[in-house]
């Protein structure tokens, strides 16, 4: 029997969280709810779910400063934002700010869930210690990656990534060279079926991750971009 997951539901509209609840608690989830930003901050903190569905149009607190607050503390918890608009800026901006995706209301019960399960963490962070740094092994330049505690290192010093970011990091450092186009990205990294106008996420992850691994993320060695194909992790 695998351990209980908790899914924290950050949204202000009752039946919305209702119907999220009892579909969550039908696949075996822990549910906890928050009604407001503040709420939610408050129970992300203290209850640690292992994921976070998080509206943005909140009371007190929106999404946005929830989700940048939770991150600022070096919280790596998924976290899926729930949008009512289709404007493409609030997505990116949200996944700017460390989301690590979304899903635009109306939204399906069969999609929610399906994120939720390729999105929940399936292996808890370790802690920082010093021996993750002296055991990660080196994959191309200063960087190197403990695949036991799932830490990342440049010039030996840890950096702090989401757990997707691990994810596309360790994907693409263990095919080395070899270019992926976003669907695929989406497909491997994500687990998602069905790919969208979400290819979308992959870019602003890449650029996410080059902003922490790359010393000048506006000229990357690591993670390259081939033009009209896809990404790739160079090694010379
Ligand atoms: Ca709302």
């Amino acid at each position: 029997m695998p351990e209980e997951k908790t899914v924290l539901v950050v949204e202000d509209e009752k039946n919305i969280v209702d119907i999220l609840r009892f579909n969550l608690e039908r696949k075996g989830y822990r549910v906890l709810e928050a009604y407001d930003g503040e709420e939610g901050l408050r129970k992300a903190r203290t209850e640690k779910p292992d994921l976070i569905l998080l509206d943005i149009m909140l009371p007190k607190m929106i999404g946005f400063d929830v989700c940048e607050a939770l991150r600022k503390d070096g919280d790596n918890v998924p976290i899926l934002l729930l949008t009512a608009r289709e404007e493409e800026d609030d997505k990116v901006r949200g996944l700017e700010i460390g989301a690590d995706d979304y899903i635009t209301k109306p939204f399906s019960m069969r999609e929610v869930i399906a994120r939720v399960e390729a999105n929940i963490r399936r292996t808890s962070m370790a802690a920082p210690t010093g021996a993750a740094a002296d055991s990660a092994m080196p994959v191309a330049g200063d960087l190197a990656i403990n695949t036991d505690s799932h830490q990342v290192f440049r010039a030996g010093k840890a950096i702090d990534l989401t757990q997707r970011e691990y994810e596309l990091l360790t994907f693409l450092a263990s095919h080395p060279n070899k270019v992926y186009s976003r669907v695929d990205l989406m497909e491997q990294v994500w687990n998602y079926g069905y790919v969208g106008d979400d290819v979308r996420t992959v870019d602003v992850t890449v650029r996410r991750l080059r902003e922490k691994i790359e010393a000048d993320p506006a000229s990357p060695v690591y993670i390259l971009t081939r033009r009209g194909a896809g990404y790739y992790f160079s090694v010379s």
